[in-house]
């Protein structure tokens, strides 16, 4: 598992280079666009920097660790040496469909092909292949260098070598894997959604303000964040887009998403990056 290639320089793929190249693997990042592969580095090295002022990682250590990360634009080049290759593209079926398609032809038969995904079907990946037991889901969470967690989501197809070799890896980048079945959510989206999406309906019925609601949840039951605030850190249309694919994949009304969720997403009021959602910022 030397030779990992991540694809997508965004939030999680440039984190997700980051812990590998911390971790003595060789990577190369792969975007599209070449603003987002230097901006990924550029995160990556303020990161390290953090690491090194805090005293986690020496000076040295961090050096060897940019000095192992490579950036490209060339898939199919990056694929064909690759043991490991790591997909955090954007959330779109129809983008990972044709990555997949891409590093299957181009890359090692004995190549294991992983997706970040957060809501995708990993049996819908992996049959994009002609190698879905080397297919598996590897989710991390944001920011990947800080949390602990990393879902490994076993497919219909999955093998138990590759779920084997992917734990392997997962334990040495420090993460603590969880093992998952492939059904809609995995297990962090199914049970962390519906909770916000409750909150939303608290919000929508009046039952208390947007404040009381996130305080109740931080004093009564000791969650660092409040569900609203969550929100709008992860993204109200990425929360909508993931009640989206519980209630369609699950069939069941109690995963119906909250209207006054639908309304907010469609006047643009997204969260953080917006500018507005629960909270002003
Ligand atoms: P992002 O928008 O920050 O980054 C996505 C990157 O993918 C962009 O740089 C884009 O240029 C690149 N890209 C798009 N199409 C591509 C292609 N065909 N080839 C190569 N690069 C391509 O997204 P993100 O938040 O990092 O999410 C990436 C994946 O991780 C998604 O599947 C998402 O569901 C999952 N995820 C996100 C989070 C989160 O908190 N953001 C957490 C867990 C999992």
């Amino acid at each position: 598992m030397k030779n990992v290639v991540v694809i997508g320089a965004g939030t999680m793929g440039n984190g997700i280079a980051h812990v590998s190249a911390q971790f003595g693997h060789d990577v190369v990042i792969v975007d599209v666009n070449e603003a987002a592969l230097e901006r990924g580095k550029s995160t990556i090295e303020k990161n390290l920097a953090r690491q090194v002022t805090k005293g986690s990682l020496s000076e040295e250590q961090k050096n060897e660790t940019l000095g192992r990360i490579t950036l490209s634009t060339n898939l199919e080049q990056a694929a064909a040496s690759a043991d490991i290759i790591i997909e955090a593209a954007s959330e779109n079926f129809e983008i990972k469909k044709k990555l997949f398609g891409i590093i299957d032809a181009a890359s090692k038969p004995e190549c294991i092909l992983a997706s970040n995904t957060s809501s995708i079907s990993i049996t819908e990946i992996a049959a994009c292949t002609k190698r879905p037991d080397k297919v598996i889901g590897m989710h991390f969470f944001n920011p990947v260098p800080v949390m602990k967690l990393c879902e490994l989501v076993r497919g219909q197809a999955t093998s138990d070598e590759t779920y084997a070799t992917v734990r392997a890896m997962a334990v040495k980048l420090e993460k603590t894997p969880v093992e998952v079945q492939d059904y809609p959510g995995f297990i962090s989206n199914r049970i962390l959604m519906p909770m916000i999406n409750e909150a939303i309906y608290c919000v929508m019925e009046n039952v208390a303000s947007v404040e009381d609601i996130d305080t109740v949840m931080k004093l009564g039951m000791a969650h660092p964040m409040g569900p609203l605030t969550l929100a709008d850190f992860i993204g109200l249309d990425v929360c909508l887009a993931i009640m989206e694919v519980l209630h369609d994949g699950l069939g069941d009304s109690k995963y119906r998403p909250c209207p006054l969720l639908r309304r907010m997403v469609a006047a643009g009021q997204l969260g953080r990056k917006s500018g507005k959602g629960f909270y002003a910022y």
